[in-house]
């Protein structure tokens, strides 16, 4: 089963957050360094509907985090906000959001529907997307 087959089954739709949330947490997984599902903490804020909450499990797919490990915790904000720590080291890094990316993501929705905006953020560059910014 491919990346998109899986997100799918999980969540039960494919859409461009829930593709965006798999990307940054897999990248920002590897900037700390931090071991998958046990090894990783993230902190996300989103709004508190689809499509931008979609973002949520697409971080339990890209980190291994999850509500139920108490290791992903959810809360809400005006637009999205994601820190990753890897438990073991205390390594973090936030996720900086491309300027004007849900307007973004909201245009190819509409445009072109769940299924091909998914598939275009599968394939942006990830700098399109975001910047992951390791804390001090
Ligand atoms: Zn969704």
């Amino acid at each position: 089963m491919n990346e998109l087959d899986r997100a799918e089954e999980f969540h039960g739709h494919l859409g461009p957050w829930l593709v965006v949330g798999m990307r940054v947490g897999q990248a920002a997984l590897e900037r700390v360094d931090a071991r998958k599902y046990f090894g990783v903490r993230v902190e996300v804020a989103v709004p508190p509907a689809p499509p931008v909450s979609c973002l949520v499990d697409g971080l339990q797919l890209g980190t291994g985090a999850t509500t139920g490990k108490a290791n992903l915790v959810v809360s809400r904000a005006d637009s999205p906000r994601v820190r990753v720590i890897n438990t073991e080291t205390g390594r973090s890094a936030t996720i900086a959001f491309a300027e004007g990316l849900p307007a973004k993501l909201a245009a190819w929705l509409k445009e072109e529907g769940d299924r091909a905006a998914a598939r275009r953020v599968l394939e942006a560059p990830l700098e399109e997307l975001c910047a992951i910014v390791p804390e001090p």
